[in-house]
């Protein structure tokens, strides 16, 4: 089975995934390439491959990813097949974490063998609040992701699920509902 999570930047996408995560040990994180520098406490491997513009280019006419996205002003993200395999071949299900274009793109590619789940802010003010307090980002990025997120928002209906993250509890709560049935009909 494949997971596809798409967010406005800051709704707690991260967050949700994590948790997930750790709850289960048969899912695992499909890592990205990005173009952008690591953040924080971020390692090559773990959250992304962190690479050059000149070496994502080389990869995607190689066609080594799935989907690929120009998400924030000039950089890059993708999904990797060879991540797919190695998950698959382990035999965990596979856990995707892009944009919202790219969650509507990986669940046209998968269908049925997919869950999209959308994660909302309860409002763009607090998800201004949330940007600003995970404290990331330059004031210029989180109004870039501000705007962003409003037409985000409407793209929300082409998701099999949306998870409202106004209470983080409820949020996992219903998350882990939410999987739990999708493995249920597929188990039938
Ligand atoms: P995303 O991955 O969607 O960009 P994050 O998971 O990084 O978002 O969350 C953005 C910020 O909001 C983080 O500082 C996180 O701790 C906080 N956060 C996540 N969920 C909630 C919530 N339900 N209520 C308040 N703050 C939250
Ligand atoms: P961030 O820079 O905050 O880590 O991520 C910015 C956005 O890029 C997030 O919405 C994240 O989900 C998305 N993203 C991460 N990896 C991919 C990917 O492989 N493909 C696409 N389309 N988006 C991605």
């Amino acid at each position: 089975m494949i997971l596809i999570f798409s967010a406005p930047s800051g709704a707690g996408k991260s967050t949700l995934v994590n948790y997930l995560l750790s709850q289960r040990d048969d899912l695992e994180f499909s890592v990205s390439c990005t173009t952008r520098a690591p953040r924080g406490q971020e390692v090559n491997g773990r959250e992304y491959y962190f690479i050059t513009n000149e070496e994502f280019l080389e990869r995607v006419n190689k066609g080594e990813f799935v989907e690929y996205e120009n998400v924030y002003s000039g950089t890059y993200y993708g999904t990797l097949r060879s991540e797919i395999e190695r998950i698959e071949n382990k035999g965990h299900h596979v856990v995707f974490d892009v944009d919202v274009k790219g969650g509507i793109h990986l669940k046209q590619i998968f269908g049925d063998k997919a869950l999209s789940i959308f994660v909302a802010p309860p409002s763009v003010e607090e998800l201004r609040r949330r940007l600003i307090g995970r404290a990331t980002d330059s004031m210029e990025k989180i109004e870039e992701r501000v705007k962003k997120a409003s037409i985000e928002m409407e793209d929300s209906k082409h998701f099999d699920q949306i998870i409202v993250n106004d209470n983080l509890e409820i949020a996992k709560s219903k998350l882990l509902r939410v999987i739990e049935e999708k493995f249920c009909v597929i188990q039938k």
